[in-house]
């Protein structure tokens, strides 16, 4: 059994897949305009040790793994115009470079990696289903998600009104009917680079919003699994709780006539740099990239990772990496030798705990470090005080 903190309840709770065999996770990929940094990996490298256990769980073939690749944003576009190319050669080089260095942390490809472009249409097609429930509105070529439609908006977040407004960090809109409303379709730009990105619709030439985007790309996720309209698991950074998640839960269900989007909300805390988060907004990031090139290894990285529990905030520090670099000299002395086959249990036991992967790295060298000595001689014994050691 695998238990994880549902974010949704604010509980632990044991994982139930609708079907063990067809399990579908969907995890909120990158924005492909710029270099990943480390605090980018950490979602790509927790996320991939959940599908590891979940195939270990159920079965090798028991998972589809989603991660999307948002390839429409104001961001690509402003990096196209800047080097004064078209939106594609921005989208693809960063793209690679994101599966580059995520394959050097040791993390596999996802089974299923949706673009947004690629979905257009059935974006398209959902915001005019929310527009004939009664949930969406047109004005001025947008179109608009109404909040005050749905009752159940901000289960997720738990916020109350004014949070969610400021939250939001609402742009000043004299359409908007609720300063909370979001937009699910909008106008195409004056430039070539957004004319480039931008489609026909029912509301004229223009472009999804980004919430919208995730809702119909699991739409066509869970629809090509036979899984109905939710996933078992939805994945992502605590970031993304609100406004994202939030809005695509309200959009999804509201889409779905009242079905939920996903049966678990897991998401992984920050990497942060002393007291800030790191984002390229605030510039204080450490490039994947510039990591490996200082000489570190993809695994000392992954392990540096994975050293604190998901959920709790991560500070990178050159400690962090020192120390998980020697913790992995450690694990290849002790277990090195030891034979590949089945993991230890009580290694399991950890990670099937809501992947308490420090739990399982302390029990993955502790016992391997105990039939080490117990081969000297030697036992380690757990008391109140503490480990003590006598010849046996
Ligand atoms: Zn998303």
């Amino acid at each position: 059994m695998i238990r994880l903190y549902d974010t949704m309840e604010r509980r632990k709770k044991e994982f139930t897949p609708a079907d063990p065999k067809r399990i579908t996770m969907y995890v909120c990929g990158p924005t492909v305009y710029g270099r990943a940094h480390i605090g980018n990996a950490r979602p790509a490298v927790v996320f991939d040790t959940l599908a590891r256990l979940i195939r270990h769980h159920y079965g090798a073939d028991s998972l589809v793994y989603a991660r999307n690749v948002t390839d429409v944003d104001d961001k690509i576009i402003a990096a196209a115009e800047a080097e004064g190319v078209g939106y594609r050669v921005i989208t693809e080089r960063y793209y690679h470079n994101y599966m580059e260095d995520m394959g050097a942390l040791n993390v596999l490809p996802p089974d299923f990696e949706p673009r947004a472009t690629a979905f257009v249409t059935r974006m398209v097609d959902m915001i005019q289903r929310l527009i004939d429930t009664g949930n969406a509105y047109v004005v001025e070529g947008h179109v608009l998600f109404s909040v005050t439609s749905d009752p159940g908006y901000g289960a997720l977040s738990r916020r109350d009104r004014e949070q969610m407004v400021a939250g939001a960090r609402v742009e000043v809109a004299p359409y908007k009917r609720d300063a909370a409303d979001f937009v699910l379709w909008k106008p195409a730009g004056q430039s070539a680079q957004h004319v480039a990105l931008s489609w026909e619709s029912p509301w004229g030439k223009g472009r999804p919003g980004w919430h919208i985007e995730c809702s119909a790309m699991i739409e066509a996720f869970a629809d090509s699994r036979g899984q109905g309209e939710t996933i078992d698991i939805h994945g992502g950074g605590l970031d993304l709780i609100f406004p994202h998640h939030e809005n695509e839960i309200a959009q999804s269900r509201c889409a779905h006539g009242g079905v939920p989007l996903a049966r678990h909300w897991v998401h992984n805390g920050f990497v942060d740099m002393g007291a800030e988060k790191m984002s390229k907004s605030l510039d204080n990031v450490v490039g994947v990239d510039a990591l490996l090139a200082a000489g570190h290894k993809g695994e000392t990285l992954r392990l540096a990772l994975l050293s604190g529990h998901y959920r709790s905030p991560l500070p990178w520090t050159e400690g962090l990496v020192a120390q998980a670099k020697a913790t992995l000299d450690g694990l290849y002395r002790t277990v090195g030798d030891a034979k590949a086959g089945e993991p230890d249990n009580g290694v399991l036991d950890a990670l099937a705990d809501d992947l308490n992967t420090p739990l399982a790295l302390s029990r993955l060298g502790g016992d391997r470090i105990r039939a080490e000595l117990a081969d000297e001689g030697i036992l380690l014994e757990d008391g109140p005080e503490g480990t003590s050691w006598r010849r046996a």
